[in-house]
């Protein structure tokens, strides 16, 4: 598997020019990051999965992996835009070549941006199956009728990808059949059924509830067949956890490199903290935590670049990277005592923003579940 040293060192020199400076700018104020969302785009990075028939690069994976790990071990923040890169795919697998034809080339250079996915509901939560967001058929159009929540980035995006019940659940069905994804263009829905609302949360995430109020969807945005979406979100899923764990290990690579930086620069009782074991070893520690959830990540990608089902691993990259970069972040505050809590060092503000990978887009908690069941074959808990 190649390690892309060249999109790596590209990728690291846009970064520099948005800074710690930036960010904080942005957190404070809860702005969108779009002058970077932009730049990205611009170098082509956010499209290098769309195939090359559709004007993409048409890389592998891995890739992908390498440029959302740099973003954050530059210290910047992904999550303004990772989804572009693992939503699309239910678009490129699933999507007919009329589809692919209209918003995939678009996509590629930034004319549309799909960057929201609306799955989420504030009722069912984790419980998919349980969404109760309706898309009823009526002539040539589909209305939808709901509610999602934690739809990030659908006030800056174009797209979203939408999973909506089309088959009511009836007795016997299997509750995630009759579940269908339908592409919702955003720049004629919003004010016509469509409302976006923000949501404000502990870290600078544009994340947003939306209500569908009758929105009248197009027959043509329907991906695939009617009722298989369930199925078309679970195909998209391995690239999901495999990128945001690539993610997590480049947030854990930057608390590592801050809190060996500092440890050797601050003085304490005339020498450097760094000299003493009780500061060198959690820092250790956390290297060595991040070097192992980084050989999964690893072995994920290339069972996915196989052409494997890489289940088991692509969720234990995402959880093992996800406890690297929380546990190199908790070593790096404490690290920085109560510099750590300045927001001049960008510290606490990626602390913040590594923290919900322990959350979303899966959390912790449904991963062991998954180990439990399909790789222990232990009896299903819920
Ligand atoms: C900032 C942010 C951005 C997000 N962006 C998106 C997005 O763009 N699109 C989207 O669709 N969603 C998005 N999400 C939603 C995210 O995927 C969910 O928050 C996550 O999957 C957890 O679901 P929940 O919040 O409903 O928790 P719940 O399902 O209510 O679970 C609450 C807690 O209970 C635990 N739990 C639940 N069931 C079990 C069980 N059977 N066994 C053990 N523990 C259990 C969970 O692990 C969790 O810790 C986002 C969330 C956040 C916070």
């Amino acid at each position: 598997m190649e390690h892309y040293q060249d999109i790596r060192d590209a990728v690291a020199r846009l970064c520099a020019r948005f800074p710690g400076e930036y960010w904080r700018a942005l957190d404070r104020d809860m702005t969108y990051p779009g002058e970077f969302v932009a730049a990205l785009t611009q170098a082509g990075w956010l499209s290098i999965l769309i195939p090359e028939a559709y004007d993409g690069s048409g890389l592998p994976l891995s890739a992908a992996a390498a440029v959302l790990e740099e973003i954050q071990r530059a210290g910047c923040n992904g999550g303004a835009c990772h989804a572009q890169m693992y939503t699309m795919g239910t678009l490129v697998r699933h999507g007919s070549e009329a589809q692919k034809q209209r918003y995939l080339p678009k996509v590629a250079t930034g004319e549309l941006r799909l960057q929201a996915f609306g799955v989420t509901e504030p009722s069912s939560g984790t419980d998919t199956g349980a969404l109760k967001t309706t898309a009823r058929l009526d002539g040539d159009h589909f209305v939808v009728k709901g509610q999602k929540i934690w739809t990030s980035r659908a006030e800056h995006s174009d797209l979203m990808l939408l999973l909506a019940r089309t088959t009511p659940l009836k007795d016997g069905m299997k509750k995630t059949d009759g579940l269908s994804v339908l592409i919702v263009d955003m720049r004629e829905a919003v004010g016509n059924g469509l409302t976006i609302r923000p949501i404000r949360t502990m870290m600078n995430h544009a994340t947003t509830e939306v209500f569908f109020d009758d929105l009248r969807v197009p027959v043509e945005n329907l991906i695939g067949e009617e009722g298989k979406g369930f199925r078309y979100i679970l195909s998209g899923m391995n690239a999901e956890r495999i990128l945001i764990a690539a993610e997590c290990i480049g947030d854990a690579k930057w608390f590592i490199e801050k809190a060996s930086t500092y440890a050797k620069e601050r003085h304490v009782f005339g020498r450097a903290i760094g000299q003493n074991q009780g500061i060198q070893f959690p820092i250790a520690r956390a290297y060595a935590n991040m070097r192992a959830a980084e050989l999964m990540v690893r072995q994920a990608l290339s069972l996915y670049e196989a052409g494997k089902n890489p289940g088991a691993e692509a969720n234990m990259a995402k959880m093992l990277a996800a406890d690297a970069s929380n546990e190199a972040a908790n070593v790096c505050i404490q690290t920085y005592g109560g510099f750590g809590f300045a927001e001049e060092y960008d510290v606490e503000r990626k602390f913040r923003e590594t923290r919900l990978y322990q959350v979303a887009p899966i959390s912790t908690n449904l991963i062991l579940s998954y180990l439990s069941e399909h790789v222990l074959g232990l009896p299903r808990s819920y």
